[in-house]
């Protein structure tokens, strides 16, 4: 039997958290279904200095609150389910994962992005074995060690200096122009540990069991920088297609599409944090978030009076 709720929220970072609280505090019964664990990439961070009312907190601690804060008001956060198939057009909604279904009045995305993939020889047979798309996670296992960091933005930066204070040395290899904000790159270029490459291709993943160097090519001239670790910052691309195949409509890039109240195309389906390409930041998948709970509230509240007959 369907277990039925007034708001299904699908993912639990900032922004479905954050619709969460608004949600609860509104007085409407909502769930969180999260695939992996509480607090999505977010809890990842190792430090965050740009989130408003923190002058510095870790991703972990900061989720925590927001969790804890959505269930002070009502919310339910069941992990790990994969949301798998969803009916959005009608007046119930109907949000299935593998197990179990959800019936609801609305329905919030908040599904985030998923990284982009290195796609050469060996990323995919060495992932875990010396691969890796994420530094807080695995950083730890590479202490003392050599690793490199490709990618070119402040994702890769983040990644690079937070390995800077595990490993021996950092090599950070872009792929293409560097565009690292001024701060970042300082604190880059003041780590005796970090080398930053020109601009090279990586050809491949070089090992035996485990990664031992990476083949890449500078100015067309190939060679293999020794290594043991190889962490994956290419950037991220929407997850959409679970939504577009239910009705849902994205742009070219992939975002998800809204209008300023995160109303999506279909009645009573609303969109978040960054899989609209909004700010790509922990506070405007807040506040999307906040938007989309109080929009969310309104709807539900509407439709609990016409069914009440008032
Ligand atoms: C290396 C790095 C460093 C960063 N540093 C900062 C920083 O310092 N400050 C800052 O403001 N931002 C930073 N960001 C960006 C920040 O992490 C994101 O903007 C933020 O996490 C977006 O929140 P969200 O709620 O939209 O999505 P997410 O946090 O990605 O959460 C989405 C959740 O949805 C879940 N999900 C997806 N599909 C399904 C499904 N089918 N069923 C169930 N659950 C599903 C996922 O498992 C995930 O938990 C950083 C990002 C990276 C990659």
């Amino acid at each position: 039997m369907a277990k039925s709720y007034d708001a299904i929220i699908i993912g639990s970072g900032p922004a479905g958290l954050t619709a969460a609280l608004y949600l609860g505090r509104a007085g409407q019964k909502c769930v969180i279904l999260e695939k992996e664990f509480p607090g999505g990439y977010t809890a990842k961070i190792a430090d965050i200095e740009n989130y408003p009312g923190y002058e510095a907190i870790s991703g972990f601690d900061l989720t925590a609150i927001m969790q804890k804060q959505a269930e002070k008001f009502g919310a339910e956060l069941v992990f790990p389910v994969e949301v798998v198939e969803m009916e959005l057009k009608g007046e119930v909604k109907r949000v299935k994962t593998r197990d179990e279904v959800y019936e609801g009045h609305v329905v919030i995305i908040a599904v985030g992005v998923a990284r982009k993939k290195l796609k050469v020889p060996g990323a995919r047979e060495f992932l875990g074995k010396g691969v890796s798309y994420c530094a807080t996670c695995d950083g730890n296992f590479f202490r003392g060690r050599q690793v490199a960091v490709v990618g070119a933005d402040n994702e890769a930066a983040d990644e690079a200096l937070h390995l800077a204070e595990l490993a021996s040395k950092v090599t950070l290899i872009p792929h293409k122009k560097p565009e690292i904000v001024d701060s970042a790159l300082a604190r880059l270029t003041a780590k005796a540990n970090i080398e930053i490459l020109p601009v090279s291709e990586v050809k491949q993943v070089v090992g035996d069991e485990l990664v031992t160097g990476l083949k890449i090519a500078t100015d067309g001239a190939e060679r293999v920088v020794a290594l043991e670790g190889v962490f994956i910052a290419l950037g991220s691309t929407p997850i959409n297609d679970l939504i577009v195949n239910s009705g849902g409509q994205a742009d070219d890039r992939g975002c998800l599409l809204t209008d300023r109240n995160q109303k999506m195309n279909i009645e009573g389906v609303f969109a978040a944090g960054d899989c609209t390409c909004g700010g790509m930041q922990i506070v405007t998948a807040a506040g999307e978030g906040a938007v989309a709970g109080m929009r969310s509230a309104a709807v539900i509240r509407r439709i609990k009076t016409k069914a009440a007959g008032k």
